[in-house]
C-alpha cells in the first residue's frame, strides 16, 4: 500500500462534515484492558458529541449493563457488544459482536471459559517471570486488574508499578511480546464458532481492524460463513486502508463498522472521538440487524 495515497481518515470526518456526531463502535473499559469505568467512558463519548457508542471489551460483556444505563442518562444510543479473541487459518483475528443479548447462556458460558483461561495464563506468565528471577506475584496483577478478563497489559502495568521494569513498553519488549520469555499463547475460539455464538446471542459479527491482521485473503470465506460486517474505520487504519476495506465490504456485501478502539489512558491519549462511523453506515448496520433471519 502507498502510505501517501491518503492522509485523511474518512471516519474522522470528511471536509465539510461536522466533527461531532457519528458512532464509536469499538471501546474498552476497565472490565478488560481499558482504564475508564463505563460511566467515565459514556461521559467522554457524550463530551465529544458521539450519537452512539458500543462497548466491546475483550472476551466479556460485563460492563454493558452499567454503560447502557450511563448512556441512557446522557441521551447517547448504546449497543451491547464484545470483542472475541479468535483464530482463523492460523491467524489471530478479533470478532466484534454487536446488539448482543448479554444474558444469553451460551455466550455467558463461553465468556466464563475465556476468563478462566485468561486467569490461568496470568499465573503461567508470572511463574515464568519468577523463574527468570523477577519477583512479581500473581495476586498483585489480579488486584491491579480488578476484572475477570486480565491480560498482558495488566502484567506490564504491574511490572512497571512494582519497579521491576522501567515502563509498560519495556515490560512488553523484555518479557511479554510474542516470542519473549514470559509470553504465553492465548486461548482463542475458532472464528466460525465466534460468529455462530454471536448470532446465537442475537447479534451481528464484524471483523475488527482487518488492517492489523494480514488476513485479507480469508475475508471472503468468513463472509460466506456468516460474517456480517467489516471494521473499515479504526484508529490504526490509514485513510487508504479505510478506503480499501470500504471497497471490500461493498464487494462482499458486508456492513461497514468503525470505532476508535479507545483503551482510556492505558495506551497514551484517550482515542475516543478520533474515529467516527458516519451515521449512514450506522443506520445500515441497524437495518442489517432488523433483516437478520
Ligand atoms: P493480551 O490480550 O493479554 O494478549 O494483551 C493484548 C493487549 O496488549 C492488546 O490490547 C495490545 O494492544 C496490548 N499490547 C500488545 N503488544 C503491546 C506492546 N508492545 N506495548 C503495549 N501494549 C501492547
Ligand atoms: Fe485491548
Ligand atoms: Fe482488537
Ligand atoms: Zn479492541
Amino acid at each position: 500500500m502507498n502510505p501517501s495515497a491518503s492522509t485523511a481518515k474518512p471516519g474522522a470526518g470528511r471536509p465539510g462534515e461536522p466533527a461531532a456526531g457519528g458512532a464509536d463502535l469499538h471501546l474498552h473499559t476497565l472490565f478488560s484492558d481499558g482504564t475508564f469505568t463505563p460511566e467515565e467512558l459514556a461521559q467522554r463519548g457524550a463530551q465529544v458529541g458521539l450519537a452512539a457508542m458500543a462497548l466491546t471489551d475483550h472476551d466479556t460483556v460485563e460492563g454493558c449493563e452499567r454503560m447502557s444505563q450511563a448512556c441512557r442518562s446522557l441521551g447517547v444510543e448504546f449497543i451491547a457488544g464484545t470483542e472475541l479473541t479468535a483464530e482463523f487459518e492460523g491467524h489471530e483475528v478479533h470478532l466484534l459482536g454487536y446488539f448482543l443479548d448479554e444474558h444469553q447462556p451460551a455466550l455467558l458460558a463461553e465468556i466464563k471459559k475465556f476468563q478462566t483461561v485468561r486467569q490461568e495464563r496470568i499465573r503461567e506468565m508470572v511463574s515464568r517471570l519468577n523463574r527468570l528471577g523477577v519477583p512479581l506475584r500473581a495476586e498483585t496483577v489480579f488486584e491491579l486488574a480488578n476484572c475477570h478478563s486480565p491480560g498482558r497489559p495488566h502484567v506490564a502495568r504491574a511490572l512497571a508499578l512494582e519497579g521491576l521494569c522501567g515502563s509498560m513498553d519495556q515490560a512488553f519488549e523484555r518479557f511479554l511480546k510474542k516470542g519473549r520469555p514470559a509470553w504465553v499463547p492465548k486461548y482463542k475460539i475458532s472464528a466460525l464458532d465466534a460468529i455462530a455464538l454471536i448470532h446465537q446471542a442475537g447479534g451481528l459479527a464484524a471483523l475488527a481492524h482487518p488492517g492489523l491482521n494480514h488476513c485479507d485473503q480469508h475475508i471472503p470465506r468468513l463472509a460466506s460463513d456468516g460474517l456480517d460486517g467489516l471494521e473499515c474505520f479504526h484508529s490504526k487504519h490509514s485513510g487508504a486502508q479505510s478506503e480499501h476495506y470500504l471497497a471490500v465490504a461493498r464487494r462482499l456485501n458486508l456492513a461497514v463498522t468503525g470505532g476508535s478502539d479507545c483503551h482510556g489512558f492505558s495506551k497514551g491519549k484517550p482515542l475516543i472521538g478520533g474515529v467516527r462511523l458516519p451515521a449512514v453506515y450506522f443506520e445500515k448496520l441497524k437495518q442489517a440487524r432488523r433483516s437478520q433471519p
